[in-house]
């Protein structure tokens, strides 16, 4: 059974929609990372879970009851916001102890409860620290054993690393999942960073602008995004997309493209974009070309260089913006300088003009 069902949720805030028919299953065990760019209800729709908003019209199940109209603390939710809104005058002890005193819990239970969630947070030596005396990973940690300590049968997160410097992000998302891995608790994990979201995910939900745009394992939604919303915001850096045209034939010619690639999409004719992940693009040298099916020519505009890998930013006429290629070594490129990538048709991906991903030929 689904641990949690949101069934045709909408949610409105004076005119203006926010949650326009979400649609959302939940595994028990699950971690569902939602992600999707500012504004687009992730926060709204956790809220709704939480029973801290209440839906407009539509339906949300937890273990096959509909809670839509309980109160948040008969739920069995715990949530974890952005902000971790630690109690300053109260030890860490103290913090993680405050809802359970505030159930009347008996002492015994409650005292049980934080030194396990301290013992799996690595907090065992901080408990009687002040929030003021932590670093903000401790803090982190302290508000997540709030959320343990409750032994919730969902957790739901918001943005919890977004407060973080980008080091302390890396490890706290290894936190993550390493607890994950412990208590197993079902879990909606809300981000709007796709790396978070793909190394953290059992499955992604895409949401923008109040829908959820697609489903999916993060491997599934890299290698088939379903349109070229969900194919551009997985991923990093972006996919590169070049607009151009399909012909009768299934022949794609774009500005970008050094000649037209023949794609075996027929009957699609008319505009289309087609999409190729920075990592797909290689430098072709002049003496094989052949090797790819196909091949961008335009001019280094800048050379990102990471140490192990260089990404390209490649002006070419076929792409409003620059073309990324992501390729191995510290490459010896001038700015201004001409340049030729290649890459095998089998991994690009074709978009038609209402922006969805032609299937698989
Ligand atoms: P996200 O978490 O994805 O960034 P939110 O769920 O916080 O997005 O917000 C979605 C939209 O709803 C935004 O446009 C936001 O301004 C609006 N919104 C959120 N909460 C309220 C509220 N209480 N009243 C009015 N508008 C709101
Ligand atoms: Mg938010």
């Amino acid at each position: 059974m689904a641990e949690l069902k949101i069934t045709q949720a909408r949610l409105g805030f004076g005119d203006t929609p926010v949650l326009r028919g979400v649609d959302l299953t939940v595994e028990t065990g699950e971690f569902m990372v939602v992600v999707g760019p500012s504004g687009c209800g992730k926060s709204t729709l956790l809220r709704c879970i939480a029973g801290l908003e209440t839906l407009d019209s539509g339906t949300i199940d937890i273990a096959g009851r509909d809670v839509s109209h309980l109160p948040p603390a008969e739920r069995g939710i715990a949530m974890v916001f952005q902000s971790y809104a630690l109690y300053p005058h109260m030890t860490v002890a103290q913090n993680m102890a405050f809802a359970l005193k505030l159930a009347k819990a008996p002492q015994t239970d409650i005292d049980a409860a934080v030194a396990q969630a301290a013992d799996i947070l690595g907090l065992t030596d901080m408990l009687q620290r002040k929030p003021a005396a932590l670093s903000g990973g401790q803090r982190q940690r302290v508000a997540i054993g709030r959320a343990i300590v409750r032994n919730p049968s969902i957790f739901l997160f918001d943005e919890p690393l977004s407060n973080l410097d980008a080091a302390l992000r890396v490890k706290m998302r290894y936190e993550f999942a390493d607890l994950h891995k412990k208590l197993k608790t079902t879990t909606v994990y809300v981000t709007h960073d796709q790396v978070e979201a793909m190394t953290l995910a059992d499955r992604i939900a895409v949401l923008r602008a109040g829908l959820v745009e697609q489903i999916g394992t993060p491997q599934e939604l890299y290698d088939r995004p379903g349109n070229r919303f969900v194919a551009g915001f997985i991923g990093s850096p972006q996919m590169n997309f070049l607009s151009g045209i399909l012909d009768e034939e299934g022949r794609f010619s774009s500005p970008a493209l050094v000649a037209p690639l023949a794609t075996g999409y027929r009957g699609h004719a008319g505009p289309a974009e087609m999409g190729i992940r920075p990592e797909h693009l290689h430098l072709a040298g002049d003496s094989a070309p052949s090797q790819f099916s196909a091949t961008v020519s335009g001019t280094v505009q800048f050379v990102e260089r990471l140490g192990g890998t260089s990404v390209l930013h490649v002006a070419s006429a076929g792409s409003d913006f620059a073309i990324l290629a992501q390729v191995a070594g510290n490459a010896d490129l001038q700015n201004g300088q001409g340049v030729t990538l290649g890459f095998d048709f089998a991994n690009a991906q074709m978009f038609d003009h209402n922006e969805v991903r032609l299937g698989d030929q």
